[in-house]
């Protein structure tokens, strides 16, 4: 609609496994081209919510609104508006017995019929972007966790996503490659990209996000720009998760 600009709108979501509940009426929005980043302790939901918004979860109540098409509405083509969500994960997934380029041209070829050499083209051009072309020809175990992660988030962009979602992209990575991973998304963020980040890293959160949200026991819990995170949290919770980590 006209007054709101939301690319991704979640109202009073709830999900539950069993007696166990992960979401709790949760409500996020995000703008075109704004950077969320969201955090909180083990277990309050946080994955649970990144997998919701490209129905790898189907939430139990509440709508989730992407790039103006309900998720839940039988009439939407989840198929299609997966293609528009790029997704990273902790581990990074990629195919072992293809090259890292053919990681990234696989899904352009089959779900968006661009031609192969149309495909390795693009595909070439996001390795140098993320620094890694000298390795396309390469399979995914001769790499460093860092630039495995550096492909996946490549074969993410090779789809030409409106928007990317981060889980915990550096937690399973040795700290010495953390910054060259971080590195690719502040260069995503200044291009504009829409972002919601699941990071525990708070010098991405300072440099980056335009609204920090913090969640706990499934719920959103207070949200804020970073600076606000950083000088006056309000929440005695979110106190004690920043007086944690940082
Ligand atoms: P976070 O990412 O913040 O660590 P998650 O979203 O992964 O949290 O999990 C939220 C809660 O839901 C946790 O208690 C977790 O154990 C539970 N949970 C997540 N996925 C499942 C599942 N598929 N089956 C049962 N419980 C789950
Ligand atoms: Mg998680």
């Amino acid at each position: 609609c006209a007054a709101s600009q939301s690319i991704v709108d979640i109202r009073h979501v709830n999900k539950s496994f069993g007696a166990l509940k992960a979401l709790n009426n949760v409500s996020l929005s995000m703008n075109l081209g704004e950077k969320v980043v969201i955090i909180g302790p083990s277990g309050s939901g946080k994955s649970t919510l990144l997998r919701s918004i490209n129905k790898l979860e189907t939430v139990d109540s509440g709508s989730i609104i992407v790039d103006g098409q309900d998720i839940n509405d039988p009439k939407t083509d989840i198929n299609k508006l997966r293609m528009e969500l790029g997704m990273v994960f902790q581990s990074f997934n990629l195919f072992p017995h293809k090259t890292v380029l053919e990681n990234l041209t696989i899904a352009p070829v089959k779900l968006k019929g661009l031609s192969k050499a149309e495909a390795e083209a693009i595909g070439l051009k996001l390795l140098d972007k993320v620094g890694i072309k000298d390795k396309a020809h390469v399979y995914p175990s001769r790499l460093s966790g860092g630039q495995q992660q550096r492909v996946a988030i490549a074969r993410a962009l090779a789809m030409s996503p409106k928007i990317m979602l981060f889980d915990e992209p550096t937690s399973a990575l040795d700290p010495e490659m953390i910054g060259e991973v971080l590195d690719v998304m502040v260069t995503l963020a200044r291009e504009g990209m829409t972002m919601a980040v699941v990071t525990h890293e708070m010098g991405f959160a300072r440099e980056v996000a335009d609204r920090v949200v913090f969640m706990d026991h499934g719920a959103v819990i207070e949200q804020g720009t970073p600076e606000h995170f950083f000088t006056s949290p309000e929440n005695e919770r979110t106190k004690l998760f920043l007086s944690q980590i940082l």
